[in-house]
């Protein structure tokens, strides 16, 4: 019995080795990717209730010349905690606000909005209000256009300082939506205390919703409490029909999800 023991211990160490390894090649090569432009953006279009669209949520991809594509799964993890996160997300922010100027001139698109996904690292990094206020001013994006997406557990990190940052953002017009809504530990204290306008329902409610009485009833709360504290709330994770028309009986009015769109480059977003 020792002996599997000392086997199971060496196998053990084996795979701890091979998973340092690559987060450190991860490391450089996102280090590499960033130097040599191999992230790009991808945009899943959201759409109300009479399939208008309102605009879309901007998601980061990575093409590795050798290894292809990189899951945001895979490499977003790694980036925060090296802290790559940050000037990748500013690259995102920067893309994406200069998209949101070039819609500015297009009757047809300069209503819409971009969701960006903010990692915890950049919402706590202590420049990041003065960091969007520069790319609003250098692109000429308009603030009323930009909607941040934050995760109830990264506001959990420390909670006044996220309220402080997300309320200096949202008088200067930054729209923020709660990400992954009904996931995490939410208090509604501080969701009565934050400038929110928007819930996410996150997939995994939308996915069993027509089989899991549990999940209908969660997402029948969320609705509820967007309706009592007058927030939009979009479901994502939208595959089916029969998901969109209980959704839709049930009350909720904003959607995304492969059924709508699926995520691609900009020229695909239906105008
Ligand atoms: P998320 O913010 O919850 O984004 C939604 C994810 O669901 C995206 O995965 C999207 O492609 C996928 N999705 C969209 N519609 C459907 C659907 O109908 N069914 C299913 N099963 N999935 C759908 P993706 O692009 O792989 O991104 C994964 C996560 O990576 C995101 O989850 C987000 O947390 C993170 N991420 C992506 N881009 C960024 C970024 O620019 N910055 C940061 N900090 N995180 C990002
Ligand atoms: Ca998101
Ligand atoms: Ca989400
Ligand atoms: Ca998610």
């Amino acid at each position: 019995a020792k002996s599997r023991g000392r086997n199971r211990l060496r196998f053990f160490n084996q795979s701890m080795q091979v998973e340092v390894t690559q987060r450190t090649t991860l490391t450089n090569r996102l280090r590499q990717g960033l130097e040599r432009k191999e992230f790009f953006l991808h945009f899943q279009p959201q759409f109300d209730e009479r399939d208008q669209v309102l605009g879309a949520e901007v998601l980061l991809r990575w093409h590795h010349p050798e290894h292809g594509n990189y899951p945001p799964a895979e490499f977003i993890p790694v980036a925060e905690t090296t802290g790559l996160i940050l000037p990748l997300g500013r690259w995102v922010l920067e893309k994406s606000c200069q998209q949101l100027a070039e819609w500015a001139h297009d009757p047809e698109k300069q209503h819409w909005q971009l969701a960006v996904n903010i990692s915890p690292r950049q919402l706590h990094d202590g420049h990041f209000v003065d960091e969007v206020q520069d790319i609003l001013q250098q692109t000429g994006a308009p603030a009323s256009q930009l909607m941040l997406e934050i995760t109830e557990s990264q506001l959990l990190e420390d909670i006044d300082e996220a309220v402080s940052q997300i309320t200096r953002l949202a008088a200067m017009g930054i729209s923020f939506a709660l990400d992954d809504f009904g996931t995490g530990y939410s208090s509604l204290q501080y969701l009565k205390n934050l400038p929110l306008q928007q819930l996410k329902i996150d997939a995994s409610f939308v996915r069993d919703i027509l089989d899991d009485s549990s999940d209908k009833a969660i997402i029948k709360t969320i609705l509820a409490l967007g309706d009592s504290l007058e927030l939009d709330v979009i479901a994502e994770g939208v595959e089916t029909h029969e998901q969109y028309r209980t959704l839709y009986h049930m009350g909720c009015r904003q959607f995304q999800g492969y059924l709508l769109g699926q995520p691609g480059p900009v020229e695909d977003l239906p105008a």
